[in-house]
């Protein structure tokens, strides 16, 4: 039988962390016959992002296994070991690993693991009634261009998020005007520009900020930071406050109701869109150095001035940014040659989902409904399922994008597909309660 006759119990789409966790997982059981399809040619992590000196913000505990089986060969401790660098992680004495390290960990994992396959684009499924019902589902070969279709009694969609920009800055050249996803790739054009600003004040743009301060002086660019917020505000990091990245607040707040747990995440920005206190501190101690002595550094930092739109100048190069101090209720303009627009993600769920909408339920919002295992509502009774990783934050909650509730949502899934309790969960995993006990 052909990879495209038999049916696969599971077919994951996407291989981001989320996906590679389950992967990596089911790779020790022999129960699960499963294949997860990844549209990229290896595994890379936000790689436009991968800047030195930046960290993972969770501890590398929140790796793809050790959550729920420390002994698991994927570990990021066998991942050390195997690379022989066990005293020096052990004498650096840290929890938070460079995110480079993490990328090159899922990298090193993702090629052990034999069900993750690279350069393979899933472009639609569909659900097909026969003797035994199925999914199909059609995979485009980005090596060879072929289209194959392989079969599925479940499926998991691990499809993660895309950068957002507002329509008038994709407008205009990528090389001056680009999300921070795209730094990396950029860095040498803004070693080269006379102007940088960064736009927006969360985790990836106080990041992005810090490495053109570092370089600032050898290159001697003018570094704006602009932001529509009261002030560059800082992520609620304190232990009490993560504990809302537990099990026990996603059981919490999946079973409010939906009215309700969009008011509650609309209040919940700073435990995810800060800036984490680490960086603020590189950031205000590298201007407070620069600030010694008679070299001033050409550096400005706005706050409550909401970037409404940018056009070429009309003389010469770079771009006029349309500016409005909210507060003050006055315009003003910005002139820069490069332009970083740190203005977020948001999940990328993909159109063949759209073509399953009959089969599935949908929120007043037009959003897909979620069982509190994470398996998408269905319209009609079959025994197949869609588990889902991605677009989950109205039903589950702040930490649904968090690396550090991946594991636990792989165990309530593996669980559920194996129809017994592989993985205990915890009745109660954290100090506080949210609920009335
Ligand atoms: C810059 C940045 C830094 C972050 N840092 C942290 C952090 O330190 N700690 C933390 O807890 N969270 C962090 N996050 C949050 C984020 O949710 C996780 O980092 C993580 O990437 C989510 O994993 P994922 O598997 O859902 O998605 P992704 O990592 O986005 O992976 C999804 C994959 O699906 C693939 N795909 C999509 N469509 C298809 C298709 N049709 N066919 C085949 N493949 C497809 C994509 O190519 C992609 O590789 C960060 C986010 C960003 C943007």
């Amino acid at each position: 039988m052909t990879a495209q006759d038999k049916i696969y119990d599971l077919i994951g789409v996407g291989v981001g962390p989320f996906n590679l966790s389950l992967a990596a997982l089911l790779d020790e059981m022999d129960e699960v016959d499963s294949l997860f399809f990844e549209k990229k040619k290896h595994f890379e992590w936000h790689p436009g992002m991968l800047i030195e000196g930046t960290k993972l913000q969770v501890p590398f505990l929140a790796d793809l296994v050790t959550m729920a089986d420390p002994t698991n060969i994927h570990s990021f401790l066998n991942y050390i070991s195997k690379n022989d660098r066990m005293y020096q992680f052990y004498f650096l004495q840290r929890l938070d690993i460079p995110r480079r390290e993490y990328n090159d960990y899922c990298q090193w994992a993702s090629r052990r693991i034999e069900s993750c396959q690279f350069a393979q684009r899933v472009s639609s499924i569909r659900h097909v009634k026969e003797q035994t019902d199925y999914f199909e589902v059609v995979v485009e070969d980005l090596s060879s261009e072929e289209l194959n279709t392989y079969k599925a009694k479940h499926i998991v969609m691990g499809t993660g998020s895309v950068p957002t920009m507002p329509k008038s800055f994709k407008e205009l050249p990528k090389k001056d005007v680009f999300h921070t996803a795209d730094y990396i790739p950029n860095q040498e054009r803004c070693r080269s520009a006379e102007s940088v600003t960064v736009v927006g004040s969360g985790q990836s743009a106080a990041e992005t900020f810090r490495e053109l301060l570092k370089e600032q002086r050898e290159c001697g660019f003018r570094l704006d930071w602009i932001t529509r917020s009261p002030g560059f505000e800082s992520m609620e990091e304190s232990k009490l406050s993560l504990e809302h990245f537990s099990p026990d607040y996603v059981k919490y707040f999946y079973q409010l109701p939906q009215k309700d747990k969009d008011e509650i995440f609309a209040t919940q920005g700073l435990y995810y869109k800060g800036i984490s206190n680490h960086t603020i501190d590189d950031i205000y101690n590298l201007l407070y150095e620069y600030s010694i002595g008679e070299e001033k550094i050409d550096t400005g930092l706005q706050v409550l001035s909401e970037v409404n739109g940018i056009h070429p100048k009309e003389e010469g190069d770079g771009y006029v940014l349309d500016c409005y101090h909210w507060q003050k209720k006055e315009w003003f303009k910005h002139e820069s040659d490069v332009v970083i627009t740190a203005t977020g993600y948001k999940p990328y769920v993909p159109g063949f989902i759209h073509h399953l909408s009959d089969f599935l339920e949908w929120d007043e919002e037009g959003r897909y409904k979620v069982e509190a295992d994470y398996r998408l509502k269905k319209t009609e009774h079959v025994e197949n399922e869609i588990y889902v990783h991605t677009g989950i934050s109205h039903t589950h909650g702040v930490g649904s994008t968090n690396l550090g509730l991946a594991v636990h949502r792989n165990k309530v899934i593996i669980n559920h597909l194996l129809g017994r309790e592989v993985y205990k969960l915890p009745e109660k995993s954290i100090f506080q309660s949210f609920d009335i006990e």
